[in-house]
């Protein structure tokens, strides 16, 4: 067993890091003012090479196995986790079209989803669909050779960026067996957008893509029709993973900046640090952090090695981002008064992760895949 990082790693850390620092976090809190990137910033995501992480080289892409990219997307979420999600889309979908595609499909998606020409989103919730998604109802009608997708999508992460999206649609018969996953442009003929006004992640273009009768053809299916939900979705398994990367990310860098604080701030002629009621909490939550962390690289390491990352990834995305919600809540009563505004970054964090115990599942969708697999199916809810 072993928990350190290799060194290309490490120097991927350090990079993405630095310009993490640089070029993100300066403009964190304007982004969240305003509800959208700063402009440039996509362009310089592309230029650093952030969307072509899971990208297989022959296609222009950097072809990282999955710890790399968990650990690119904590240096993001550390900065900014709004950042992290047209990065994530990247990384997911990029992936899973390069497991399922046809050469001539690959040839055409992969370059400009790697350079960052194509902004991808991934889109499965809809207004009466989320936990449930096997249920989906949005329409793929047979239409001469093809389908025309109808229907609205919702709560889609960079709704309002992309150019491209993985939208799952019934093909068929009800349930799971009767869904197609397709890989489309979203022609603004046929794609209406809005964003929608959240708690965090304010900048992350959040929104609901209506699909009025965009054509589509079997050169845009992903997998085979009626495979998208039981076949393609496979691909996202690591996803857990990543967010619970990333929510450790938010939670560690908030407990930093306590730390330090902790260090600074003085009350009855010393500092806050000294009391053990400041202290020993800071400590619990870097502990739990510390562990969560663990779980989400074990996924990760297990996928890497060819293995099946269901189970650890499913335990750490019940886990992470409540222990980091909880981490940056322990943060700002730290700060005290200071923790309160939003002049300072732990308020904006705290809003910001609380949105990773509902992406990609809440708890209780994910607790039902650990007990599955505990349990067996006959034995669990
Ligand atoms: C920040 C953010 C980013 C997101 N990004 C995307 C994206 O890019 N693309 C996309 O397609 N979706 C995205 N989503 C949607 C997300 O996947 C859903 O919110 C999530 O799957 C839960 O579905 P729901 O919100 O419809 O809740 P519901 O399914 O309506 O659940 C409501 C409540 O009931 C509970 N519940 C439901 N079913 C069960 C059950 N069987 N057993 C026990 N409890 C249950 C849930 O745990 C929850 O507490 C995002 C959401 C957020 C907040």
């Amino acid at each position: 067993m072993d928990f350190a990082f290799t060194d290309t790693q490490n120097e991927l850390a350090e990079r993405v890091g630095k310009f993490a620092q640089a070029r993100i976090a300066p403009h964190t809190r304007q982004s969240d003012a305003r509800g959208s990137y700063r402009p440039g910033l996509l362009a310089e995501l592309g230029a650093e090479g952030l969307f072509a992480l899971r990208v297989p080289r022959e296609y222009g892409g950097r072809e990282l196995d999955t710890v790399s990219t968990g650990i690119a997307l904590a240096e993001l979420a550390a900065a900014d986790l709004s950042v992290c999600f047209p990065v994530l889309n990247a990384a997911l979908v990029g992936g899973v079209l390069a497991a399922n595609g046809t050469p001539a499909q690959l040839a055409e998606w992969l370059p400009p989803i790697a350079s960052g020409q194509a902004i991808v989103a991934l889109a499965l919730t809809e207004p009466t669909h989320g936990t449930d998604a096997a249920n989906i109802e949005m329409r793929a009608e047979p239409d001469g050779d093809g389908w025309v997708l109808t229907g609205e999508k919702t709560s889609i992460m960079a709704a309002v960026y992309a150019t491209h999206a993985l939208v799952f649609a019934r093909t068929g018969e009800a349930g799971a067996h009767g869904v197609t996953a397709f890989y489309v442009h979203l022609d603004a003929a046929h794609v209406e957008r809005e964003q929608l006004t959240d708690l965090g992640c304010r900048s992350g273009g959040r929104g609901r893509l209506v699909f009025d009768g965009l054509p589509v053809g079997t050169r845009d299916v992903v997998g085979a029709p009626g495979r998208g939900f039981v076949e393609v979705m496979r691909g996202f398994a690591v996803s857990r993973a990543y967010i619970s990367l990333m929510a450790v990310a938010v939670g560690r860098a908030a407990l930093d900046e306590a730390i330090g604080h902790a260090g600074r701030r003085e009350a009855f002629g010393q500092p806050i640090g000294r009391f053990q009621s400041v202290a020993f909490p800071l400590v619990e939550h870097a502990t739990m952090l510390h562990a969560a962390r663990l779980v989400s690289y074990e996924a990760l390491c297990v996928a890497d090695a060819g293995g099946d990352p269901r189970l650890p990834a499913n335990m750490a995305k019940w886990w992470a981002p409540k222990a980091a919600v909880e981490a940056v809540h322990q943060a700002l009563l730290t700060f005290g008064h200071l923790g309160w505004t939003e002049e300072g970054p732990i308020a904006q964090r705290l809003r910001d992760v609380i949105g990773l115990q509902l992406a990609d599942g809440t708890a209780a969708a994910t607790k039902l895949t650990v007990a599955r697999k505990l349990l067996g199916r006959h034995a669990a809810p």
